[in-house]
């Protein structure tokens, strides 16, 4: 129900636990988090329960220092409300990671197809095909932006989606159709939010995006495409609240 991605120098799990803080108050059942470290090792941890279950883990065993993550709080539609089913999910090879929120209407029909091509699922969500399908294009070599416009094109649904790949540390790709999802642009880094209560304590310029768009966010700023491929713009905007109310 809440996503947060990050991607700067800062500790990538600062920012995004407490961007996923910022979102409790939508509700949810499960928290996660994965991170990419420098070195390119996909660090994951994920609870069913409140967010300080999940703070609980991390203190007892902690997660790499890291730069680039991503985080969300998990409202089940398919599959209980465990650890296993919590996100963020992983594909085959534990390289991509994703976090989604939304339903995809055809996942049974995808998910027959990858397990007749002997991919093995570890979850009962809706989700976990998107996982392997990015990384199914990711490993065939697409980048994550392209694998992300590839994959979304096969899905019916509403959703966001947030992913990493570990073999690109540098960028956090995000899609949306249906499904609310914003961007944060700071100096020198970037971030992604269901809304702006993820990020606004850091930043207060945002992209808004339309629906059937990826987004792909670096140090550098946020590039904007449509499913089909073709480059778009977002819309920038101000983020003038006040914080103290
Ligand atoms: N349908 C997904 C699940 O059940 C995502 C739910 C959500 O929006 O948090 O895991």
């Amino acid at each position: 129900c809440g996503i947060v991605g990050y991607v700067g120098d800062r500790s990538a799990q600062g920012v995004v636990i407490d961007g996923l803080r910022r979102l409790e108050y939508r509700g949810y059942d499960s928290a996660g988090i994965a991170l990419i470290a420098a070195d390119g090792a996909l660090a994951v941890d994920k609870k069913a329960g409140k967010l300080a279950n999940l703070e609980k883990a991390i203190a007892d065993s902690p997660l790499p220092a890291a730069t680039t993550g991503i985080g969300h709080t998990r409202w089940a539609t398919h599959g209980g409300p465990t650890d296993g089913n919590a996100h963020p999910h992983l594909g085959r090879t534990g390289r991509v990671a994703v976090v989604h929120n939304g339903i995809i209407e055809n996942f049974a029909e995808l998910r027959a197809s990858l397990e007749q091509a002997g991919h093995e699922f570890g979850s009962q969500t809706d989700t976990e095909v998107a996982a392997h399908l990015l990384e199914r294009e990711v490993a065939d070599g697409a980048d994550l932006t392209v694998a992300m416009q590839r994959v979304c094109s096969q899905l019916e649904g509403a959703f966001t989606f947030v992913a990493v790949d570990a073999h690109d540390p540098d960028r956090v790709v995000a899609a949306r159709r249906n499904s609310p999802l914003v961007v944060g642009l700071g100096e020198g880094e970037s971030f992604l939010g269901s809304d702006v209560a993820a990020f606004i304590e850091h930043t207060r310029e945002a992209l808004e995006l339309d629906q059937d768009q990826v987004v792909t966010i670096t140090r550098a700023g946020a590039k904007v495409s449509n499913f089909d491929g073709s480059a778009a713009e977002g819309r920038p905007f101000h983020i003038d609240w006040d914080l103290s109310a």
